[in-house]
């Protein structure tokens, strides 16, 4: 997943190395959201 910048909004396609959503090519890859296994003890 890349979230980008400026609109902030997130998306996985990335064919046109620019947002799809506002045109930004600012943006960063995002982790998808794994839940981070802690210690507990
Ligand atoms: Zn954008």
């Amino acid at each position: 997943m890349y979230k980008c910048m400026k609109c902030g909004k997130q998306f996985d396609n990335i064919e046109f190395i620019r947002c799809p959503y506002c045109g930004s090519k600012v943006f960063f890859k995002t982790t998808p959201p794994i839940a981070r296994k802690l210690k507990a003890v």
